[in-house]
């Protein structure tokens, strides 16, 4: 292997040690199907075209990459901030599902499934299956559509049909679940979009390159702004991983960027309350791949806990994984005080409300030495949606 393909997913579908296929048999040819023709897809002319077309005109992209006057006045750096939070829905997983629905249908499928933690890539789903006029059915936690009671309704709002996991905790993973089995008793007609660089290969992959826009665009912007088409550090924030490998990927083979991904240590990674995978995780199997989880010492999956809604996952897809393990990524742990406490001073510094799980990647600011140097912040998502989180918190 040259250095040049050492962070890239390789041809059995792995990165390093984690990645990989692991389904059920029932759930093989849908898998077989979308490894034998995704790159050959993605890779047509008229595909890319179409794909851009719509990020330009329905996303809004490229979305701004902002040199945050204040921010860097105070750090003593260049900070830019790449303001995926402008995207239309509010932050980076439409990227993700313009991309997959188009996947879908070049691959002649009638129906579009996902599952659904937040409620996030739910939204981000039903939004584009509207868009093409593609019949959507979302699975969902019943725990979680409880407490995710807006996101239930905007889908419900863009056409969704929405089901309730009602086994297990009945959170994300039951719905994952459900979504899998509902996947093999509908092989044919049907496309699973999984909406983070989380799932059996080749979802990690193809997220990844959906998500490489966001990279993509850095290099062109930084390039017209400081003549150069790189930063020293790119930091974002991680929940499976989507927004952080899109804005890591051009940069992944270029050793004088540093990569910084932020997780979310809930209480403490002291505490039973977290979902700070790297530091608390071992390997396992998760979602249908082999990576890094919150698991009890018998492989239960243990059920994490951070304020944020999009960073409450048990894992990280299996490229973070392998970053962690070869160094090549730092890891961050920041607790939700920190997040909070960082998510006010953006919006007080730069007039922009981030989301929680973008408040973490701020936070990395007060915890590592940036002086001096050329900073990109990954702006996931805009804080609209967690309002009422910021409220309850109060202290601001
Ligand atoms: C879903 C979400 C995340 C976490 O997902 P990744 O796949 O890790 O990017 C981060 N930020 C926002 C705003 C989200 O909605």
């Amino acid at each position: 292997m040259t250095s040049q393909e050492n962070y890239k997913v390789n041809s059995n579908g792995y990165y390093g040690k984690y990645g990989g296929a692991y389904v059920p048999e029932m759930l093989l040819p849908n898998i077989f199907e979308l490894q034998e023709n995704y790159l050959e897809i993605m890779n047509k002319s008229s595909f890319k075209k179409e794909f851009h077309y719509l990020l330009r005109d329905y996303v809004g992209r490229p979305t701004p990459l902002y040199l945050a006057h204040r921010m860097s006045e105070k750090y003593q750096a260049q900070i830019f901030l790449k303001r995926e939070d402008l995207c239309h829905t509010g932050a980076h997983k439409v990227n993700n599902t313009i991309g997959q629905i188009l996947l879908a249908k070049s691959l002649h499928k009638k129906k579009i499934i996902a599952e659904t933690g937040a409620g996030q890539h739910g939204v981000a789903t039903a939004t584009v299956c509207a868009l093409m006029g593609m019949e959507c059915i979302i699975y969902m936690g019943a725990v979680d559509m409880v407490r995710q009671r807006p996101n239930v309704e905007r889908m419900k709002i863009l056409g969704a049909e929405i089901r309730a996991a009602q086994s297990g905790s009945k959170t994300l993973k039951d719905a994952t679940n459900e979504a899998m089995r509902h996947w093999i008793n509908h092989p044919t007609d049907t496309h699973y979009i999984i909406g983070s660089v989380v799932g059996p290969h080749p979802y990690p992959d193809l997220v990844a390159r959906f998500q490489s826009v966001i990279s993509e665009e850095i290099k062109f912007q930084l390039n017209e702004q400081i003549g150069r088409d790189y930063p020293d550090m790119v930091i974002a924030c991680v929940g499976g991983g989507s927004n952080a490998a899109g804005a890591f990927y051009h940069y992944l083979d270029r050793s004088e960027v540093q990569l910084v991904a932020a997780e979310a240590a809930g209480l403490g990674i002291d505490h039973k309350k977290s979902a700070a995978t790297t530091f608390l995780g071992t390997e396992g199997i998760l979602h249908g791949s082999k990576t890094l989880l919150m698991q009890t010492p018998d492989g239960q999956v243990t059920e994490p806990y951070s304020i944020s809604a999009g960073l409450d996952y048990p894992g990280i897809g299996p490229l973070h994984a392998h970053l962690f393990d070869s160094e090549r990524a730092f890891f961050c742990a920041v607790t939700d005080e920190e997040a909070m406490h960082a998510g006010i001073a953006l919006s007080r510094l730069e007039g922009i409300i981030p989301a929680i799980e973008t408040a973490h990647a701020i936070s990395v600011l007060e915890k590592i030495e940036i002086k001096d140097k050329v900073v990109v912040i990954n702006v996931s998502g805009r804080g609209d949606k967690d309002l009422d989180t910021y409220i309850t918190w109060g202290k601001y």
